[in-house]
């Protein structure tokens, strides 16, 4: 049992009380009223000067003083590309010519020149997500014929290297098209059969050029495997609206509701209202989840989407790659990207959006529906009393200050136990 003393959970207002929290095989047990924190007790693990939370032993009990800081729901990157960030590499000018094409074939051309190995940098990427709060990531993972499984086996690696303290997901992505590149579908179930969770897809209108053929391929596989979809669509308008149509049919006719996600999803933020709120409708049927990277044009109707109860989460897409130099691992500052994309100024708008950031990709991932559950009293995906102790605890007066501030100093923790502090994952955690 480990009791944490003297935190403030999801404070909404800078006066909010503080709780003890009991949390009993990696789960939340109990919150009560802060009682004072005993002064006879021996200390161990990490000491404040070393940059963690004070750990005692009381009576047999992990005691940890929460010290008044904001406790609040970890994290997701639920659209993530860790084989192609560059982050803690030296930096590099930005090269692409702007065109999608243009982007694929930049990377194409750059990607082997990376300081690291694609694991060794996978790795790298993790542990920052991590130390931001991030306990979860699905991460696409580039399968082309360029590159065959080189990449998908860098990552499937390194998220291997952190399955104790991360949940995760893996993508076998066509980057660069299934029908316009050949041996793409091949590499794709070899991929499926070596350790990817669901099959990918990208604008099979628009970039692919057939979206039958293109669809055929994904749904094709991910029947035979018995695996989820998630696909890239970028593509706008009625574009946009055809291939959703075509996405909501295929998963409906295979029994998939539940385990197809669509990515950007910028059929959503470039079709009438009317057109959008029939699509969402379409969303909600089929069961499909939805992720955005919370880009400038491309906002999803958040509102519709919670009152269908459609699954939302959020990713950074690429981290400092060869297709932008933006992402950096740090979670809290996308939600912050989120809210300010939406124009978000009220605080209960800019809560929603770390809802969408913690829960939301924890739903994404497991295939589930929003219930329309508070997050403080969400049982399985939220801070209610039996829901995984996912959590980090900073210095904030209230959830909004956090998004706003994105304070350093985050201690993480991971079905109860401490895997961050102060950016870095803890001594034994890599
Ligand atoms: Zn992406």
């Amino acid at each position: 049992m480990t009791i944490l003393r003297n935190v403030r959970l999801f404070p909404r207002t800078a006066d909010a009380e503080a709780v003890d929290v009991e949390i009993e095989d990696g789960r939340f047990a109990s919150f009560t009223a802060a009682e004072a924190t005993p002064s006879s007790a021996a200390s161990v693990g990490p000491s404040p000067a070393a940059g963690g939370p004070t750990h005692d032993v009381t009576d047999g009990f992990d005691v940890i003083d929460g010290a008044g800081r904001a406790l609040l729901p970890s994290l997701g990157d639920v659209h993530a590309h860790l084989d192609s960030n560059r982050m803690g590499q030296t930096f590099r000018p930005h090269t692409a010519d702007g065109t999608l094409h243009g982007f694929i074939m930049n990377d194409r051309e750059n990607w082997r020149g990376g300081e690291r190995s694609v694991r060794d940098q996978a790795n790298y990427a993790i542990a920052e997500i991590i130390a931001s709060g991030g306990t979860r990531i699905r991460s696409h993972t580039q399968i082309d014929a360029d590159c065959s499984l080189e990449r998908f086996v860098g990552v499937r690696d390194a998220l291997a290297d952190h399955a104790d303290v991360l949940d995760s997901q893996i993508v076998a992505f066509p980057q660069a098209g299934i029908v316009t590149e050949r041996g793409v579908r091949d590499l794709l179930d070899a991929a499926l059969s070596e350790g990817a969770d669901l099959v990918g897809g990208l604008d099979p209108l628009l970039y692919d050029r057939d979206p039958v053929a293109h669809l055929d391929v994904v749904f094709g596989l991910a029947e035979k495997h018995g695996k989820g979809v998630d696909i890239h669509l970028h593509e706008r308008g009625s574009a946009g609206v055809f291939t959703v149509e075509e996405i909501a049919h295929r998963t409906k006719t295979l029994g998939l509701q539940g385990q197809v996600t669509i990515s950007h999803a910028f059929a959503l933020s470039s079709n009438p209202d009317s057109e959008v709120e029939r699509i969402v409708e379409l969303l909600a049927e089929a069961g499909i989840s939805l992720t955005t990277v919370a880009p400038q044009n491309g906002v999803l109707p958040q509102a519709g989407l919670r009152r269908h109860r459609i699954a939302l989460g959020l990713g950074e897409d690429g981290q400092r790659d060869y297709w932008s130099p933006y992402g950096d691992g740090d979670l809290l500052r996308r939600t912050w990207q989120l809210a300010f994309t939406n124009g978000f100024r009220r605080d209960e708008d800019i809560e929603a959006c770390l809802d969408i950031a913690s829960r939301g990709g924890a739903q994404v991932m497991a295939g589930a529906r929003p219930e329309g559950t508070a997050l403080v009293d969400d049982v399985v995906f939220g801070l209610g009393i039996g829901a995984p102790a996912d959590f980090m605890l900073l210095d904030a007066d209230t959830v909004t200050s956090a998004i706003m501030d994105c304070p350093a100093d985050r201690d993480v923790y991971k079905t109860g136990r401490l895997v961050a502090t102060g950016g870095r994952l803890v001594d034994g955690e890599r």
